[in-house]
């Protein structure tokens, strides 16, 4: 008998691996700013940690399958039905959701690049294939080319609004000619996982959208402007076909009880936090003026992160900015992404950002 081992699937043998916000110390042993992973600075709201800390003496008990508490307020918010709601374990979960419903074996996913790195990662899981679109020189998605690239095969085509890593949104006007372009029977789904950071007038409205199509999905997530990642809760708007199927490809009560009744509290004091927001964007803003004014060219970003494209010289500016005590996230030698947070994170980084370029602040 000769050695082996249980034979897995080949298709995880090329799958790129999803690449999380590393941590780390400073040499003295204080924790360096992590702004490689998007994540909100601020902690839970005290409100929200308080129905945490009531639902802990129950956890004995498995949560609600349908999570009915929380999509009948996501609904309510909406404006849609229950029935059009669909959680799951962070919108990526709820992603990977999408592609099983959606993709046999050999059909294709038509997604920009770079774009998130989770879309090559599901897609292979699926056995589908991935149909990379290159982003436009200004580091949009370009919609003519991914209208383009639709086949027979395709089933799906993800657009991230506003691009992780690069910050773009998508406008509602291209966004109207890629869907007339594209055939019904596709879902295009519309990740909004900044949304609420978007402050472009002409910024595409993936909710309405959604009303007004039978083809379009939109998803959300709690783990950026609500600032509960750590929780893993998510959820799509879609047709109700699709979402009646996303329900069926879920992890049963994969929506913990912790995630659902802190997504109900933070849905419940949405104006707080929205306020958060808003000083996160005003941070955005400043951040982007202080790296403009020191030479920097970088595009406008709707998200909570700015994108500098380095190049060759992404993986030292990176290691910079790590002796510095600033994580941030490079990709290969296209960029780094530089997620805003606290005040004084943003300082720490805009000096480093001046050193690099030998520039005063
Ligand atoms: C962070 C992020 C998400 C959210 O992921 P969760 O699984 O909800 O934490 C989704 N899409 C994009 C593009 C993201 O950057």
């Amino acid at each position: 008998m000769t050695a082996t081992s249980p034979r897995l699937r080949a298709v995880l043998g090329a799958l790129p691996a999803y690449v999380p916000g590393r941590s780390v110390m400073r040499p003295d042993g204080s924790p360096a700013y992590k702004l490689s992973s998007n994540e909100n600075p601020y902690p839970p709201l005290p409100a929200v940690q308080k129905v945490l800390t009531d639902a802990l003496s129950g956890v004995n008990r498995y949560p609600d399958l349908a999570a009915t508490g929380l999509v009948t307020a996501l609904a309510a918010a909406h404006q849609v039905e229950p029935t059009q709601i669909a959680t799951g374990t962070g919108s990526v979960g709820v992603l990977q959701q999408i592609v099983q419903a959606t993709c046999d074996a050999d059909d294709e996913v038509v997604y920009a690049w770079r774009s998130f790195e989770a879309y090559p990662i599901v897609t292979a899981i699926a056995g589908a294939r991935s149909v990379q679109v290159p982003l436009l020189p200004d580091e949009r998605h370009d919609l003519p080319a991914m209208a383009a690239a639709v086949t027979d095969r395709t089933r799906l085509v993800l657009l991230c609004t506003p691009n992780n890593p690069t910050g773009r949104a998508i406008r509602q006007g291209e966004l109207d000619e890629l869907l007339d372009a594209v055939p019904g029977d596709v879902l295009v789904v519309l990740d909004e996982a900044y949304v609420e950071f978007v402050r472009d007038p002409k910024g595409a409205d993936g909710i309405a959208t959604f009303r007004a199509r039978e083809n379009v999905a939109v998803l959300r997530t709690f783990s950026k402007a609500y600032g509960l990642a750590g929780l893993r809760v998510g959820y799509a708007v879609a047709p109700e076909p699709v979402a009646t199927a996303l329900r069926a490809t879920a992890v049963p009560f994969g929506v913990n009880i912790l995630a659902q009744v802190a997504a109900l509290a933070s849905l419940e004091a949405r104006d707080e936090l929205l306020t958060r927001v808003d000083d996160l964007v005003a941070e955005r803003e400043q951040v982007t003026r202080a790296l403009r004014q020191q030479g920097w060219g970088l595009p406008d970003s709707e998200a909570n992160f700015v994108w500098l494209r380095l190049g060759e010289r992404t993986a030292e500016f990176a290691a910079a900015c790590e002796a510095a005590g600033v994580v941030v996230r490079a990709y290969g030698t296209d960029g780094c992404r530089v997620t805003i947070g606290e005040p004084a994170a943003n300082d720490a980084f805009l000096t480093v950002a001046a050193e690099f370029l030998g520039v005063a602040r």
